[in-house]
């Protein structure tokens, strides 16, 4: 992935378990061809665009001029990092491939993800989310703080509705809409998911309107309430609601670690509903 993108090409996938097959990647980073045309073309070509063909998308992307500096330039700006190296990109999605829950954030933490270079890693909204992953039998360990650490994810994924962070916490609509294609397309790479955790507002609306897109018809527009579960008929996924576990709403009281339990042990019996249904089916088939 590196000698791909130092050659400012993308490996984004491979043509019939063959040879990788390269795009060039400032096509679609510099605007040339836009991004959402890039994916859309090379989906319906190829069928065969891999999660880290897409975190190279993601790493080289530059559409959001405004985003792209804040990232490049919060190095230096927090005394406890200031020996450090900034990742200072986009951040891709992490996880486990084969995962059957999303976690879908806002955007990375300026001096957390942005930092390490993993979403919700190093900074303390991270340090809700992994160790209550870890208490519930999702993570290996509670422990998040580089992308080196050894932390490996069960079940999950973790990816943000926005790749670069953003000043005060507030991506513009534009910088959503530019960057939800590669929400949309990490949801197409993750075929077993069964459904999605959000966190706060803004992601929960972002989720929505990839739901819409992939067609499904919403008689009435689902409504973010902090423990909402949502199931939808035609992608056959539920959605489940939370506050954003950021240190503004663990700090305020918003977000309190009963409340956040409850959401994974809601969690917990989403997946497992699911695992009991597909059982007693199996077992009445072989009736
Ligand atoms: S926010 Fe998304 S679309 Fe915008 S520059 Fe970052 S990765 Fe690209």
């Amino acid at each position: 992935m590196d000698d791909c993108l130092q050659a400012n090409i993308g490996h984004i996938g491979r043509r019939g378990g063959g040879k990788p097959i390269h795009l060039p990647l400032a096509a679609c980073a510099r605007g040339l061809v836009s991004t959402s045309s890039f994916l859309s073309y090379t989906m319906h070509m190829e069928q065969s665009l891999s999660l880290s063909g897409l975190a190279s998308l993601v790493h080289a992307c530059d559409r959001c001029q405004r985003l792209r500096a804040w990232c490049e330039t919060a190095q230096g700006q927090q005394a406890r990092y200031r020996d450090q190296p900034y990742w200072g990109k986009p951040v891709a999605g992490f996880g486990d491939q084969n995962a059957r829950i999303v976690i879908i954030g806002l955007a990375p933490g300026r001096h957390g993800a942005n930092r390490t270079g993993r979403p919700f890693t190093g900074d303390a909204a991270g340090g809700w989310l992994y160790d209550a992953l870890f208490r519930y039998g999702f993570a290996n360990s509670s422990s998040s703080i580089a992308m080196n650490d050894g932390l490996t994810l069960r079940d999950v994924y973790i990816t943000n509705l926005v790749r670069c962070a953003p000043p005060g916490d507030k991506p513009s609509r534009d910088e959503i809409d530019a960057c939800q294609t590669f929400l949309h397309q990490e949801l197409t790479l993750l075929p077993r998911s069964e459904g999605v955790l959000t966190l706060g507002r803004v992601a929960f609306e972002g989720y929505i309107r990839w739901l819409q897109e992939m067609g499904e018809g919403l008689k009435k527009r689902p409504v973010f309430e902090h423990g909402r579960v949502y199931r939808f008929d035609r992608n056959k996924r539920w959605l489940l609601a939370s506050y954003h576990c950021s240190q503004r709403n663990t700090r305020s009281g918003r977000l309190t670690p009963p409340m956040w339990n409850q959401i994974f042990e809601q969690l917990g019996r989403l997946v497992s509903a699911k695992n009991d249904g597909e059982m007693a089916s199996e077992m009445a088939k072989k009736e």
